[in-house]
């Protein structure tokens, strides 16, 4: 099956994270997007997050024990991975998997919504809500307990 590889991102500020609709959507999802060929994920996800969100981000992560040398650069470690088969999903049209990776993140400047989405920020509790896909919801936990603070 043809694989498409996606950046997701959690975007975490005072203790909330971003979630994304559709206008007219019936579901929450996290920014992000496919990784063009010439793109690592995290060019890709400051490409998406200024496209969709208008701002640049700053990505946290976990310590990385492998520091960059003359020939190989170390890069931010993601939250998570998943592999999401699109055909199984009546939101996608095309018969291919979703290699994704998952980063937290701060917004840098201002959160708008760009591209016709509606935006909204969520708490740990706010995340309780029943049209919130659960690994969606899932992602969003972890980054908030391992980051929430940052
Ligand atoms: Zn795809």
């Amino acid at each position: 099956m043809v694989t498409h590889y996606v950046v997701n991102c959690v975007l975490i500020k005072n203790n909330e994270v971003l979630l994304e609709q559709d206008l007219g959507g019936t579901f929450w999802k996290l920014p992000g997007g496919h990784i063009d060929e010439e793109e690592t994920p995290l060019e890709a996800l400051e490409r998406e997050c200024k496209e969709e969100l208008g701002t640049g981000v700053e990505i946290i992560s976990k310590p990385n024990a492998f520091t960059s040398n003359s020939i190989a650069q170390s890069l931010p470690i993601p939250l998570n991975t998943y592999l999401y088969d699109v055909s199984s999903d009546s939101h996608f049209d095309g018969n291919h998997r979703h290699l994704g990776f998952v980063y937290t993140a701060k917004p840098i400047g201002e959160v708008q919504s760009l591209e016709h989405q509606q935006l909204k920020w969520f708490s740990i509790s706010d995340l309780g809500e029943e049209s919130i896909n659960p690994v969606v919801k899932a992602l969003c936990l972890e980054a908030l307990r391992t980051y929430g603070e940052a």
